[in-house]
């Protein structure tokens, strides 16, 4: 019984997901087929090569949308362990040219010894997320992106594991948006965000039996955010067959 309410909860997120998806590419849908029959109903060739440049633009937002969100539905690997350390350095590594055009300053601060086993490509689009997110925080102002890894022991269960902290001084969040960032296409980055990072995230570290926990303050002084994403050392993944 136990494991057919698993599978109805599994069928119903994807729904959510799909009539999300639908909805979300539709709109920019619309758009293009109307910008394709105006382009029509024009012999100037200046308006017409406007048209087409507005419905490439919506287009290229459909394609974000679908590729952010489907993904990691394909990548059906198996466990394998991973350094903690090195993941983090690969992930921040692909964001050294944004953080230096950003004057975003990076430390590191590693503590762990152990290796934990998950599914990388997972937990490497969560890291990823959370670090691109920091520095899109600090893209206005600069600032310092702190990373840490650490073993630590799950509050509630006392299950041991890693906790990897993505810190950032940047424009922090208020109590309603902190509210809405697992939902998806909540954004407050317009047509630059999906708004499905997190949404994404959580669903992905939920599947590893891990936490995700953010803190956030807009005050002055204290400005910033800093996520915390726990995992079991062996993380007994729910498979999505
Ligand atoms: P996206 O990045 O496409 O907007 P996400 O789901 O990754 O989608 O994030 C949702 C929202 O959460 C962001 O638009 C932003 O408002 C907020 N957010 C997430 N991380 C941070 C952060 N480190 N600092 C400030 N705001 C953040």
């Amino acid at each position: 019984f136990e494991a057919a309410l698993r599978e109805s909860e599994k069928l119903a997120a994807v729904g959510r997901l799909a009539s999300s998806i639908a909805h979300e590419i539709n709109n920019p849908l619309e758009s293009v087929m109307n910008l394709l029959y105006l382009a029509q109903q024009t012999d100037d060739p200046a308006e017409v090569r406007r048209y087409l440049q507005s419905a490439d633009g919506e287009l290229k937002r459909v394609s974000l949308i679908t590729s952010q969100s489907l993904r990691f539905y394909k990548q059906s690997t198996r466990p394998t362990a991973i350094d903690p350390e090195e993941m983090l350095d690969s992930v921040s590594s692909m964001y050294a040219g944004l953080m230096e055009n950003s004057n975003v300053l990076l430390r590191r601060r590693y503590r762990t010894e152990r290796t934990i086993v998950c599914l990388e490509s997972e937990i490497r689009q969560v890291l990823n997320n959370l670090v691109r997110n920091a520095i899109d925080a600090m893209r206005v102002r600069g600032g310092t992106l702190v990373l840490r890894s650490r073993e630590a022991v799950e509050w509630r269960t006392g299950a041991r594991g890693v906790a990897f902290t993505v810190a950032d001084t940047g424009s922090g969040m208020s109590a309603e948006t902190i509210r809405s960032i697992y939902t998806a296409f909540f954004t407050t980055k317009g047509i630059g965000g999906t708004g499905l990072g997190l949404w994404i995230s959580s669903e992905i570290v939920g599947r590893h039996k891990g936490r995700l926990l953010v803190r956030s303050s807009q005050r002055d002084g204290r400005r910033g955010t800093v996520f915390v994403l726990w995992l079991p050392f062996e993380a007994g993944v729910v498979g999505r067959e």
